[in-house]
């Protein structure tokens, strides 16, 4: 098999949320489908390890926030390479709250979902969502996870349905002194500005998931 071939479907970047008892949490998701319009359903393939997942479950309840081309990709970072069991994701987060979910207000455009569903995978619960409330934010495109990899240059999460062992930054840039790269050691993001890593300043910080300039590690 030829797993690289699941790069050539499309998937889409989202913030998944929930609620742990009164407390907002979230993560980020790509994979999320719409099943049918009437009534309207949607589906979202949610890792077992995700603190998202089991709260997803006890209240049978998420939202998704639909990110945009121009949301704050920090908001990747917060959501997606940090677990809402050791911080409050949402602290710092522009929010609103929707049929009691918490839903990002930089994105373009929000559904909130009551569970009706779920389907268990070796590693995934694909929960299954009539969707109870819906709305555009805006009218920045979404982003697609294929912009979210060219452009904003940003990894899968561990976690994702799409991650590819294979895909390390290491394996796509080549190893030679003309080309030599920055990739932040917790996300995955490749530096290539104009001026040379070592001369940013000490207190640059990954525009992904916001760790220090020393968590990044030369290719
Ligand atoms: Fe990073």
């Amino acid at each position: 098999m030829n797993t690289k071939v699941f790069r050539n479907l499309s998937y889409g970047v989202y913030v998944v949320s929930s609620l742990d008892q009164e407390r907002n949490t979230g993560c980020i998701a790509n994979s999320i489908m719409q099943i049918t319009s009437s009534p309207a359903t949607i589906a979202v393939s949610m890792n077992h390890d995700n603190y998202t997942n089991s709260c997803i479950a006890s209240t049978g309840m998420f939202a998704v926030s639909i990110l945009s081309e121009e949301s704050d990709s920090s908001l990747i970072g917060r959501f997606g390479f940090q677990s809402g069991k050791d911080v409050n994701k949402f602290d710092s987060v522009d929010y609103s709250v929707k049929e009691g979910l918490p839903i990002v207000n930089d994105s373009c455009g929000y559904i909130v979902c009551r569970v009706i569903d779920k389907m268990e995978t070796s590693t995934h619960t694909v929960f299954l969502g009539e969707v109870i409330d819906c709305d555009t934010i805006g009218t920045a495109p979404a982003m697609t996870y294929a912009y979210y990899h060219k452009v904003v240059k940003g990894k899968s999460p561990k976690n994702a349905p799409t991650y590819l062992p294979e895909e390390d930054a290491a394996n796509d840039i080549p190893n030679d002194s003309s080309t030599k790269k920055w990739t932040c050691s917790i996300c995955g993001y490749v530096y290539d500005g104009d001026i040379p890593f070592e001369e940013l300043p000490q207190d640059y910080t990954c525009p992904i998931c916001k760790q220090g300039k020393e968590k990044f590690k030369a290719l």
